[in-house]
């Protein structure tokens, strides 16, 4: 690995390239939903554009436990993530990608801070996440944290003017938010922020697989989410690959019995479909095509069951491999960096409002 020396690293940070940013929660084991709706498309990025990109890559682990979560297992699922990500081939040694820890940068918190008290109260309450979840949690039981974390979110992006930020639907409300918040504190005070791309043009400039949408195995009609309770229709990165087979053929499908690429009228087996479609990295039409009309689910469901035990065999080999040092060499590093970057836009904030001098 190069190893680059702390200056170097924030000269590479200064040169002012659009930014690609993303993070992926730790708050449990990450399953292939994450992984190729999210991961993969990043580190094909950062393979192939980081000419003309800097990608930043987090653990937004302040937002880890904006829902409840086991706290003694959190540093393991935060070191699990950053392992997942160079196990998926994020190259560790290219100086345009920044790999960091949200709770180094403490800019994150002092700007969210700043926001919360330019954003409106309804505004927040009308968020469909927060809506959904206070309504399965209770309003005495959802925390003010996942009340508030889309000022956090905003912060994460606007701190490092990152113009594409590849995230999921679930999200797209989010990332409205915070170019709304740029585009307020830019009306009162001049131009803190580059404001991000709207969600339409950031799906223009991902392409189609920005759309992924991996369902869950035994209700495929809602998508597979790692904080889901019972975890039975979910593929874990972790997961003993045999049970994963298992989980596999266990998968709901339908009683038409006839192979057919269709989310509407057959959820389960589209899913399957487009599962073993990435699984063989090969086109979705391709695996259809192999498909279409058979009416055997077993041996179909065999033929997934066996992708899925293989990916997970290799995937974690390599996850054994994956060198520790490398990861905290690449933090230490990257996080002095991204702490200069974040600090030059907090101040500029902290000037605008009056809590330092011009
Ligand atoms: P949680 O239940 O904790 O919200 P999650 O599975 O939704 O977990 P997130 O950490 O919210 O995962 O999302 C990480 C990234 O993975 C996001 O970019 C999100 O859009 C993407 N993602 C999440 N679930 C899927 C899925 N089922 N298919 C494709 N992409 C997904
Ligand atoms: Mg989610």
């Amino acid at each position: 690995m190069i190893q680059l020396t702390t200056d170097e690293r924030i000269q590479n940070v200064t040169q002012s390239k659009p930014v690609i940013l993303t993070g992926l929660r730790a708050n449990n084991d990450l399953h292939i939903g994450n992984y190729f709706g999210a991961l993969l498309p990043l580190i094909d990025l950062a393979k192939t554009r980081s000419e003309e990109f800097q990608i930043n890559l987090f653990v937004p682990d302040l937002h880890s436990f904006t829902t409840p979560i086991d706290h003694s297992a959190l540093q393991a699922d935060i070191w699990n993530n950053l392992r997942i990500f160079a196990a998926a081939g994020l190259p560790l040694d290219n100086p345009d990608i920044f790999l960091y820890r949200q709770s180094y940068v403490s800019a994150h918190s002092e700007l969210a801070w700043i926001f919360d008290c330019f954003t409106g109260f309804g505004e927040l309450s009308r968020m469909t996440e927060f809506k959904d979840k206070s309504a399965r949690l209770g309003v005495d039981h959802i925390g003010v944290g996942q009340f508030n974390y889309p000022p956090l979110m905003a912060a994460d992006i606007l701190l490092y003017n990152a113009v594409y930020v590849p995230v999921g639907d679930d999200q797209t409300q989010h990332i409205e938010f915070t170019r709304n918040t740029a585009e307020r504190m830019n009306n009162q005070f001049g131009d803190l922020f580059v404001i991000p791309k709207s969600v339409k043009e950031q799906h223009e400039f991902f392409g189609k697989d920005q759309g992924l949408r991996i369902k869950d195995l035994v209700d495929p009609t809602k998508k597979m989410s790692k904080s889901d309770e019972s975890g039975r229709g979910i593929i874990f990165l972790g997961d003993d690959p045999d049970d994963a087979a298992k989980k596999i053929m266990s998968a709901t499908t339908d009683s038409f019995g006839n192979i057919h690429f269709d989310f509407e009228k057959q959820p389960g087996v589209s899913n399957l479909l487009q599962i073993q479609a990435l699984l063989l990295n090969q086109p979705l039409d391709e695996t259809v095509r192999h498909w279409e009309g058979k009416s055997n689910y077993g041996d179909f469901k065999r033929e997934v069951a066996e992708l899925v035990k293989d990916f997970l065999i290799n995937f974690q080999e390599r996850l054994k491999h994956v060198d520790d040092s490398q990861l905290t060499a690449k933090l230490a590093a990257d996080e002095i960096a991204m702490n200069e970057v974040a600090n030059a836009t907090l101040y500029k904030v902290q000037q605008a409002v009056g809590l330092r001098p011009q």
